[in-house]
């Protein structure tokens, strides 16, 4: 691509908090070019009763460079597009979008990759045999597909509502090719835990605005890891336990700096500095 100047977008409801487009523009124009990243929200006035389909067709022929898309479109995205990546594919869920010159489009899901680099530099050489991960919503897709292609064998997955945590081990097992993932009530999940090596919180609980933690935490010990996808507050309930414990930790920051330096890379051929996307990502 031509690389004087980006332009990128989020298209997705609710989005105004997102973090994402200040740590692309940052990181573009550290390395040279002009880059702009548009919130698409059809919750907002000027977008408002626009379907995906015409947002995404608007972004394409206006000559946008990629999308990053987001809760509610990450599946409905899938029929718009020309090309999916395997994994995106396997998952059935795209959050990165490479739009060519021409408007050929290709999807890719870097919360899958991000999740994974996340986990690779913050728990090196955990013990990943078993483990539980609570909440079975968006974000927990992509991370328990994440878990058992980057060394969990034995995956439980538990969530109040035990359709959605069953929906999903279906859903992965039969893209992964083995029954690598439970689902299971949330209800009682303090016993797997504590059989298990580690353990990840993807509910929103332990937000500023869901307090608390999802399990009763009296179940951990020093020998589990324990990782956590949010990270408003950066230090939950969860993870300052945790660590007092002494356990090993993984906070959700890793996952979300993560997803854009992957897709920061799709989208311009660039290799991003990390260290300057986590510093833009902290700074908000
Ligand atoms: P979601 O609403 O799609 O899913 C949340 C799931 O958790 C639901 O299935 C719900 O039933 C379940 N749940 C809620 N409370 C529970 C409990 N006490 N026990 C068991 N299950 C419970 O939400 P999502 O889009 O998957 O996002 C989850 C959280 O991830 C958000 O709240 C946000 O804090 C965080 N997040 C992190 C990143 C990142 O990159 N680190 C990105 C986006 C969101």
């Amino acid at each position: 691509m031509n690389h004087n100047s980006i332009l990128l977008g989020l298209i997705g409801e609710d989005i105004s908090l997102s973090r994402t487009p200040a740590m692309h523009e940052a990181e573009g124009l550290a390395q040279g070019a002009a880059t702009v990243y548009r919130r698409i929200d059809p919750l907002t006035e000027r977008a408002r009763n626009r379907s995906l389909e015409e947002l995404f067709d608007a972004a394409r022929f206006a000559g946008f460079n990629g999308l990053n898309i987001t809760h509610p479109f990450k599946q409905a995205v899938l029929p718009l597009l020309d090309d999916i990546a395997e994994q995106a594919a396997q998952l059935g869920a795209v959050n990165t979008v490479v739009i060519a010159e021409d408007g050929h489009t290709t999807g890719y899901n870097t919360d899958v990759t991000g999740f994974a680099r996340g986990l690779q530099e913050g728990l090196p050489d955990a013990t990943m045999t078993t483990a539980v991960q609570v909440g079975a919503g968006g974000v927990g897709n992509a991370v328990a597909y994440s878990l058992v292609t980057n060394g969990v064998e034995h995956l439980q997955v538990a969530d109040l509502d035990i359709n959605r945590a069953q929906a999903l081990a279906s859903n992965i097992n039969s893209a992964i090719g083995r029954e690598a993932v439970q689902g299971v009530d949330a209800r009682g999940i303090e016993d797997a835990i504590a059989a298990a090596d580690g353990v990840v919180n993807a509910t929103p609980m332990g937000m500023s605005t869901h307090p608390g933690t999802a399990f009763d935490v009296s179940c951990l010990t020093s020998r589990h890891w324990v990782g956590d996808v949010v990270y408003m507050p950066l230090e939950t309930e969860l993870l300052l336990t945790a660590q007092e414990l002494g356990c090993r930790t993984l906070d959700g920051t890793r996952m979300a700096i993560h997803q854009a330096v992957d897709a920061f890379r799709l989208f311009t051929g660039l290799e991003p500095s990390v260290d300057r996307m986590r510093a833009t990502f902290l700074a908000q």
